[in-house]
């Protein structure tokens, strides 16, 4: 299981400079989607609706392992369930970001998942991008298709409501939350020229293996 390098107070930090990053690349709307590092047996996690900009470090809240926030603190996100639920079901990450950004969502709204139209699809750890079924932001429900789209993925769509993506810290789930939107961006446009050639599954496998070597490996 990873954890965030540094201590908490930077890891706030962190997650404030995240879900600031959420609104200036244009990935989220207001006080739409949410950020969390893991942090000892549970997590720090944005609180919800306020807008990021306001954000301060003892703003962000603890949950813990339970669900249960700290005392005395700000209510955490509303999605607080499917933060936890994802790390559970994957070890590796030690971040998730959540948002509603713009070719993702309309995606998820038409209920598309993203397939191998495009070797990048990979990124997310297979050979395409999953859509997970719809239900009602904040609930149990939504945890349990957040955990199944995730188990076998960095990166999953949620009908009718937007993208989670999840990393080695908080960089990386960011970067990886802006490459779900230009593929789905790119595979809209790919859609609107004609029927895109899908990559094989074969293909999509070299792909895969040759992601395991590519660049610099410090993760
Ligand atoms: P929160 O402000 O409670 O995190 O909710 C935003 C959101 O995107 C719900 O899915
Ligand atoms: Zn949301």
């Amino acid at each position: 299981m990873v954890e965030q390098e540094g201590d908490e107070a930077w890891i706030r930090q962190q997650v404030i400079d995240t879900a600031l990053a959420l609104n200036q690349d244009g990935l989220s709307q207001g006080t739409s989607g949410n950020v969390s590092a893991r942090w000892r047996e549970g997590m720090l996690i944005t609180p919800s609706a306020v807008p990021y900009a306001d954000l301060l470090p003892a703003d962000i809240v603890f949950v813990d392992a339970a669900g249960v926030p700290a005392a005395g603190g700000m209510q955490p996100s509303s999605e607080w369930r499917f933060h936890l639920a994802a790390y559970s079901v994957r070890p590796d990450a030690a971040a998730i970001v959540h948002c509603h950004s713009c070719n993702a969502t309309a995606l998820a709204c038409a209920h598309k998942a993203i397939p191998a139209f495009h070797y990048m699809v990979a990124v997310a750890g297979g050979h395409d991008i999953p859509l997970v079924p719809y239900a009602i932001f904040g609930g149990e429900q939504l945890a349990e298709n957040v955990a199944e789209g995730l188990k076998a993925r960095k990166a999953c769509l949620l009908a009718n409501h937007g993208q989670v993506a999840c990393g080695s810290d908080l960089p990386r789930a960011l970067a990886l939350a802006h490459e779900v939107e230009a593929l789905a961006a790119q595979y809209i446009k790919a859609l609107a020229v004609g029927e895109p050639k899908l990559l094989a599954s074969d293909e999509m496998d070299r792909v895969l293996e040759k992601f395991a070597t590519y660049g610099q490996q410090w993760k």
